[in-house]
């Protein structure tokens, strides 16, 4: 039984990208009327003294409403029993078992039993917290805000770019970002602090840069808690409750990037409950096993977190050292996996 407390379909703050093995994670080819009417196959770099790259990149460009609707969609033909609009309110262990309850919108509280609880409730996760509190902080840690542009045409913008524009003063978390999206442009970034003025500013910038004209139309902001740049914050479970995705902590700031790593780690769960079941072994031994290498990567890039840049001229020689490195890991990585199985797919850019 899947429970999601949204009534669906449902859109949340995201920017929506991902890479061309997202289909064999998934394991389905997403139908092209599942995907933005602009696709997106470009990636420009703009570092901190403006020096530009350009690269040709397949990348893969939707909106959550549609693309998870389409999900649910198959979870339901496989067998699932998918609910909206249900809260998960309190899990409690009797006997070997849990005991969930259920809280539908406007309707009574309702008591599940389950042999094994998949947390999958995103980075303020509510069952970590129960569980893990110290895991999360008192003030929002990463907070993010977007905007979204009804424009008169494109201006000097490709619609089929995703720009990346890595400067402290727009972004200390990752870099700053511009997309289009149907037919919005979207410019967002994160900053510890004074984030609308920092988003203003880039607005302009891209604007100025660019000659953008149009209007904003939506504002979208996100805050998170949780502890991503806390050594080792990736939490797998215990006994028969299991994490994964962002309530796992594997949502990588370094890369931008989350729902390759959920999608991954909901197959590798799936393949540790299924043999565990089989050879009478816990599956989150196996569970650990299966996703040793991933969580060494989610550890390694939350040390390398912009965070630890003083200044642009820092971040830029980082970005340098590792450009070379990153574009040929990308590049073999990215050949690689086309003969990968699913389940050992290298999560990119390396
Ligand atoms: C600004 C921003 C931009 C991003 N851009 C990208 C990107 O371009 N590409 C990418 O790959 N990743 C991106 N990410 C990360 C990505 O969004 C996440 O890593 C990914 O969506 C995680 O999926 P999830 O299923 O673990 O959690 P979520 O997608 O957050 O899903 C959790 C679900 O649980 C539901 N829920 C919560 N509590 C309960 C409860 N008690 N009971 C029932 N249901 C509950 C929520 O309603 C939600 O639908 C971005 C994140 C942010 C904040």
């Amino acid at each position: 039984m899947i429970v999601e407390v949204a009534n669906t379909p449902r859109e949340k703050p995201c920017s929506r990208i991902q890479f061309g093995y997202f289909d064999k994670i998934l394991g389905k080819k997403k139908p092209q009327d599942r995907l933005c009417q602009n696709e997106l196959n470009t990636l420009y770099m703009e570092f901190p003294n403006e020096k530009l790259y350009k690269f040709p990149f397949k990348m893969f460009n939707f909106t959550h409403d549609v693309l998870d609707n389409w999900l649910n969609e198959i979870a339901i033909e496989s067998g699932a029993e998918f609910r909206d609009g249900v809260r998960c309110n309190d899990i409690k262990e009797s006997n070997g078992s849990y005991i969930l309850t259920l809280k539908p919108k406007h309707q009574d509280i309702e008591l599940v039993s389950a042999k094994y609880v998949i947390a999958a409730d995103g980075l303020s996760s509510s069952i970590r917290k129960k569980i893990r509190p110290d895991d999360f902080a008192r003030k929002p840690l990463a907070p993010t805000m977007n905007y979204y542009l009804k424009t008169e045409g494109d201006g000097d913008l490709d619609p089929h770019t995703l720009y990346q524009f890595w400067n402290l003063e727009f972004n200390n978390l990752m870099f700053a970002w511009m997309y289009k999206k149907n037919e919005l442009w979207v410019v967002g970034t994160g900053h510890t602090d004074n984030l609308i003025e920092r988003c203003d500013n880039l607005l302009k910038y891209v604007q100025d840069k660019f000659g953008l004209q149009g209007e904003i139309v939506k504002r979208e902001g996100y805050a998170s808690i949780f502890k991503l740049d806390a050594p080792n914050h990736v939490f797998l479970g215990c006994d028969n409750m299991l994490f994964i995705g962002d309530a796992a902590g594997l949502v990588d700031i370094y890369r931008g990037l989350g729902m390759d790593a959920a999608d991954l780690i909901g197959r590798l769960l799936a393949n540790a409950i299924i043999k565990g079941e089989e050879n009478n072994t816990p599956p989150l031994t196996l569970y650990k096993k299966y996703m040793r290498k991933t969580i060494k990567k989610i550890n390694k890039n939350s040390e390398k977190q912009l965070l630890i840049y003083n200044n642009n001229k820092e971040l830029t020689q980082a970005l340098k050292r590792s450009f070379i490195n990153m574009g040929l890991g990308t590049l073999f990585g990215n050949l690689l996996n086309k003969f990968k199985s699913p389940s050992k797919l290298k999560l990119l850019p390396a």
